[in-house]
């Protein structure tokens, strides 16, 4: 027998409507790329958002059409979000931060019919243009006044004539709730980057859990600054959870320097905020050297890589500013897990307290999660062994979007899918996970990803390199930086600078490894592949020139 309750989709839509109608007079507030500040209501985004679905029906975008964004956190990134996908369409968020060659291969795979760039990226639009098979419409997220006199960029369309071509009455249509939302592609350590394709029900889900007091706690008290970018998993959802709760939002555009941020902060009465660990050392270094405080925010998250536990006493000691750990993944859109403390541990000693809340925390409520040895068969929660992370739930990955490369999920005995992380965890009595190492050997700078494999394949094409291997080191203001280790051919020269100077224009400059260690030998095992965790042991107290 079947429940006799309404069959209501979860859609996109129904956010901002609900924002429209609920709290439509709550502020969005923009640091624009053109370089002024702007602001509006959530009902004004909600008039232009049905005005733009307007003028993506008018360029022939469809059902299920992938419409990309090469943009910065702003008013208009965020209409796109919800025109795009609200129409049913999807919204592929692109990282300008990979050179043009990664961007133009994953709009191509992804096949964007069209690309709305903010003017920062101008020069990259230009020069992936011509290498985009797909797209049909380029628009430039700006006005008229604003646009570039002259541009290589055939037929580029300015964003702000679109909608003003076109009338504010739409219907946002309702459809399976199971239709595909977002993209956003990650990349691996082996073979080309992954798409994950998000459906309207996924983000639905992760919207209401995100937004609990135990995750991110969002309120319509709050005013959130999202420094994580939106094209870095949908801000981790804040977009979405946003619009839910009621909360004002404040853009920081293209402006992530920590004056900047510090000003904005203050300005607009931010309580909450969330990015990876290297943009607030930046905020805090400026705002040490500067002397300054917070008067008005409360708590931020801290994920995308480890929070240091000094980073965590300086926000909570010196600032006032519970600083929250959580982990996820692009393949769990992105958030798994979260560290708030129990009743229990009211009692905790301060140092204790600090251990504890340096773990990456709790899983969230709709995620299920376990550690496994290397058969699979899954370890104690004893904060003690540690074994690779699996998880499942409803907005974790199921299939990479258009990949050949098979399934991602791994049956346990049970016959039930689980996720495997390619992380390495413990998980404590308590359900509090910690990240003791991460089994990729992806090098992480700045929240962002290197592939070694990417690296070492480059240097690999140089004639005088036998074997080379990529790994990271520690640095304190990227939290990892890749060094590369090289064997020389017998007989054959080359130096250090030659090595880097081979890496031009093949990567771009925040993936160029920092440094070159040259050795007679790399350490390789049984099946032939280089055993990386001893060279990283090897070269654990290495210090790079950029330090
Ligand atoms: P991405 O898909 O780019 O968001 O990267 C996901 C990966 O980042 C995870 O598999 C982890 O290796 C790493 N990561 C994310 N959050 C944390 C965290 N709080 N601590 C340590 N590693 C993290």
């Amino acid at each position: 027998m079947l429940g006799l309750m309404q069959d209501v989709p979860l859609l996109v839509s129904s956010l901002i409507r609900h924002a429209d109608r609920h709290h439509g007079d709550v502020e969005i507030v923009s640091r624009r790329v053109e370089g002024d500040i702007h602001r509006y209501t959530y009902r004004e985004l909600h008039v232009r958002a049905k005005q733009l679905a307007n003028a993506l029906d008018a360029l022939g975008i469809s059902m299920s059409d992938r419409v990309a964004t090469l943009a910065w956190n702003g008013y208009r990134h965020m209409e796109l979000y919800y025109a795009v996908a609200g129409k049913g369409a999807v919204l592929h968020t692109i990282n300008p931060r990979l050179t043009p060659e990664q961007i133009a291969w994953i709009a191509n795979h992804a096949e964007d019919g069209c690309l709305f760039f903010d003017l920062t990226f101008l020069p990259i639009v230009e020069k992936v243009a011509p290498q985009l098979t797909r797209v049909k419409t380029f628009v430039a997220l700006t006005d008229r006044a604003h646009m570039p006199a002259a541009s290589t960029i055939p037929g580029l369309k300015c964003y702000e004539e679109l909608l003003a071509a076109q009338d504010d009455e739409y219907v946002w249509p309702e459809f399976d709730e199971k239709v595909a939302s977002s993209l956003c592609y990650t990349s691996g350590t082996t073979g080309n980057p992954k798409g994950v394709l998000y459906s309207h029900r996924s983000t639905l889900l992760h919207t209401f859990a995100i937004t609990w007091p135990d995750v991110m706690n969002l309120s319509a008290r709050d005013t959130i600054l999202p420094v994580v970018p939106m094209f870095h998993v949908n801000a981790w959802g804040i977009p979405y959870a946003a619009a839910l709760s009621g909360a004002k939002l404040v853009f920081p555009g293209p402006a992530l320097d920590g004056k900047s941020l510090h000003e904005l902060i203050e300005s607009e009465k931010v309580t909450m905020s969330a990015g990876v660990p290297t943009v607030w050392q930046g905020l805090l270094n400026y705002m040490d050297q500067n002397k300054l405080e917070f008067s008005t925010m409360r708590r931020t998250i801290v994920g995308g890589a480890a929070l240091p536990p000094a980073m965590l006493r300086t926000f909570e000691e010196r600032y006032n500013v519970a600083a929250v750990h959580a982990w996820g993944m692009t393949e769990l859109s992105p958030l798994g897990t979260l560290c708030a403390p129990r009743a229990k541990h009211a009692e905790l000693s301060r140092d204790a307290l600090y251990q504890m809340k340096a773990k990456q925390g709790r899983a969230v409520f709709g995620i299920d999660m376990k550690i496994v040895d290397p058969d699979g068969c899954e370890l104690p929660w004893d904060g003690k062994a540690f074994g690779d992370l699996m998880v499942r739930g409803p907005w974790v990955v199921s299939e990479y979007f258009h990949d050949e490369s098979g399934d991602p999920l791994l049956p346990d005995t049970d016959g039930v899918r689980w996720f495997p992380t390619g992380d390495v965890a413990t998980i404590d009595a308590d359900g509090y996970m910690q990240i003791t190492d991460r089994s990729k050997d992806v090098i992480k700078s700045g929240g962002e990803w290197i592939s070694s494999i990417e690296i070492e394949n480059i240097a690999l094409s140089h004639p005088a390199v036998a074997m080379a291997a990529c790994i990271g080191v520690k640095h304190p203001k990227w939290d990892e930086r890749p060094l590369l280790v090289v064997v020389r051919k017998p007989g054959s020269e080359v130096s250090r600078d030659e090595l880097l100077h081979h890496y031009e224009s093949k990567v771009a400059k925040w993936q160029l490894p920092d440094d070159v260690a040259f050795v007679d030998a790399i350490p390789v095992g049984a099946t032939g592949k280089m055993l990386k965790n001893k060279l990283r042991d090897q070269f654990r107290d290495y210090r790079l020139p950029t330090i």
